[in-house]
């Protein structure tokens, strides 16, 4: 046994760590989830050349791919995982969750042709709150692991987001369209950039994005949300 494998079983043993979705102790090689969590883990799995799911959310010739890695559902290991990094204030577990799914998206194509990262923004008022934006940690994970550099002046957001539940989907988007501001359409133009977003339910925050983003020159868009949900 190696000095810093030995060091680290050692480690393990004085601090034991704990699976993040069943709470089971890890050995020495796993990281955040027990190798039966990660292998249970719903992968979104979907072939990224196919354009149909763009077609049948985003009704629009500017919006060419949707990415997603996992299946969000009440309950599920990757309901636990995000709502851990959410209240749990483990950055190295973002880190961690984004260079998994950013090394196994890779080969499929996910990325291909994308030319720079665009987190989706928080506004003022709950980036202050939280001290950190999810979407941004989520795209310089990916830049770290694809070498894509991450934008983040270029779209503001002006509205702080209420529960949107009780108005209809058309009503969604009507308000959607004027949460986000477009303050710098220089560093997008003509470029294709993927928005990031770290869960994705009704698709409506990435539709007030689309709406913003559209009428920038030459730009083409493929949209990326970590986990997606099942409805
Ligand atoms: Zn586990």
């Amino acid at each position: 046994m190696s000095a810093a494998l030995l060091l680290k079983s050692l480690s393990d043993l004085l601090f034991p760590r704990h699976c993040v979705a069943c709470g089971q102790r890890l050995s020495v090689g796993e990281q955040h989830l027990c190798a039966a969590c990660l292998l249970r883990l719903a992968r979104v799995h979907a072939d990224w050349t196919d354009t149909s799911r763009a077609e049948q959310w985003f009704a629009c010739r500017e919006v060419e791919r949707v990415v997603g890695f996992a299946w969000f559902k009440h309950d599920s290991i990757t309901a636990r995982l995000i709502h851990r990094l959410k209240y749990g204030a483990r950055p190295e577990l973002g880190l961690w969750m984004v260079r998994m799914a950013a090394q196994e998206l890779l080969p499929t194509g996910a990325f291909e042709g994308v030319e720079v990262l665009l987190p989706v923004p928080l506004s003022r008022k709950r980036h202050r709150q939280r001290g950190y934006n999810q979407a941004e940690k989520i795209a310089l994970g990916i830049g770290m692991a694809t070498g894509l550099p991450v934008c983040t002046d270029a779209v503001q957001r002006v509205v702080h987001a209420e529960s949107q539940t009780r108005f209809g989907r058309e009503q969604r988007m009507e308000n959607a369209a004027h949460v986000f501001k477009l303050v710098d359409a220089s560093q997008l133009e003509g470029r294709h950039v993927m928005l990031v977003d770290d869960v994705m339910t009704t698709g409506t925050t990435m539709d007030g994005m689309v709406e913003q983003l559209r009428g920038v020159p030459g730009i083409r868009i493929t949209i990326f949300a970590w986990a997606w949900t099942t409805d």
